[in-house]
């Protein structure tokens, strides 16, 4: 039995969402002729109570497009360190929209409205470059899952607002923060100008984000999305597992949320756990005293599967085909860690 907790994206299709690709009405979406793409699109878009919607082939390239749609070259965005837009995006802002980031320290992947209004810079002041856009995150990927306070993204909208700042979310692990949180979607949709939502981590779709926003962004998404390559032809089979993943695998998230508390718990019980961030939806990250790789290595011999962030930190992410049969195999084998022998 593998145990795969690398990654939420590392789910397969269920049978059922494999019946709805195959069943899928296709067109050629760029076009905007593919109707379970139009579909999918109405349907996320009315969701979030927002003008226009556009499916895109990944969460970078939803991402990267709502960047382009909010800023000229040599402008400057505001995120926090660890945000997926700067880290993980192979460098995006700066290689499509020539635009620099400044970083904000923020807590778990959060940071604050005051941190925000400090991080502008004064549009009269030619030297420093133009801030015209702030990118949030929630759940935040490298702060472990963690959720906003929505009264807080409140305050950030009432920054922008004031300042005239475009403010986008990116929202690939929304989902659970909506699930965790229980918050309605259409508050999401009055807050932000754009939002991109993801369709195949924890709802387990093949691939697939959707850009979500206002009409005046939305205007220029398609012709940007060409730009980056992502137009596709008969994409309904994946709209069709997208769609299948939004009517069937959000609310069942608070199993994945429910596993990643309990692995968390018993960390915390263990003495060669030094420390575990808290677990708000389906990340755990937690620290160890012993030798991280020989701790890896020897969860791999288990095959038990998962990744080192550097410097002690270890990171396990909990999702659908992570079932209970696994769920109390791992909890037993870190139980009785390091006397794994016994459970080969
Ligand atoms: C996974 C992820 C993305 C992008 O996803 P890809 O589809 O892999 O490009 C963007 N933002 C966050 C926070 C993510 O976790």
């Amino acid at each position: 039995m593998r145990i795969d907790l690398r990654s939420d994206t590392v789910t397969k299709p269920t049978a059922a969402m494999m019946e709805a690709i195959t069943k899928a009405e296709v067109g050629d979406d760029v076009y905007k002729e593919d109707p379970t793409v139009n579909k999918l699109e109405e349907k996320l878009a009315g969701m979030f109570g927002m003008d226009a919607a556009l499916f895109f082939p990944t969460g970078s390239m939803a991402n990267q497009a709502a960047i382009k749609l909010h800023t000229q070259p040599g402008e400057q965005l505001i995120a926090d360190k660890y945000a997926h837009v700067y880290n993980y995006e192979g460098g995006g802002v700066s290689f499509n929209s020539g635009v620099s980031c400044k970083l904000l320290d923020g807590n778990r992947g959060m940071v604050t409205a005051s941190q925000v209004e400090e991080a502008i810079n004064p549009p009269d002041f030619y030297h420093s470059p133009l801030t015209s856009l702030v990118c949030l995150e929630n759940t935040t990927n490298k702060g472990g899952g963690a959720c906003y306070d929505v009264e807080e993204i409140i305050k950030i909208h009432l920054v922008c607002k004031k300042h005239n700042l475009g403010l986008h979310l990116d929202g690939a692990r929304l989902w659970n923060a909506l699930v965790a949180k229980n918050e309605d979607p259409k508050q999401y949709g009055e807050i932000f100008d754009t939002i991109s939502v993801c369709l195949s981590k924890g709802l387990g779709s093949p691939m697939g984000s959707v850009l979500l926003g206002k009409q005046r962004f939305m205007d220029k998404a398609i012709r940007v999305r060409k730009v980056l390559g992502g137009g596709m032809r008969q994409i309904g089979f994946m709209a069709g597992a997208g769609l299948y993943a939004v009517e069937n695998h959000i609310s069942r998230l608070t199993e994945d949320h429910k596993k990643a508390k309990e692995i968390g718990a018993l960390l915390k019980t263990l003495d060669f756990v030094t420390k575990v961030e808290p677990i708000e939806t389906n990340i755990i990250i937690f620290n160890v005293n012993i030798d991280e790789q020989l701790f890896l290595k020897d969860m791999e011999e288990n095959n038990v599967h998962f990744y080192s962030m550097g410097q002690g930190k270890l990171r396990l992410v909990t999702h659908y085909d992570y079932t209970y049969e696994m769920h109390e195999r791992f909890l037993q084998l870190l139980q009785n860690y390091p006397v794994h022998s016994v459970l080969k």
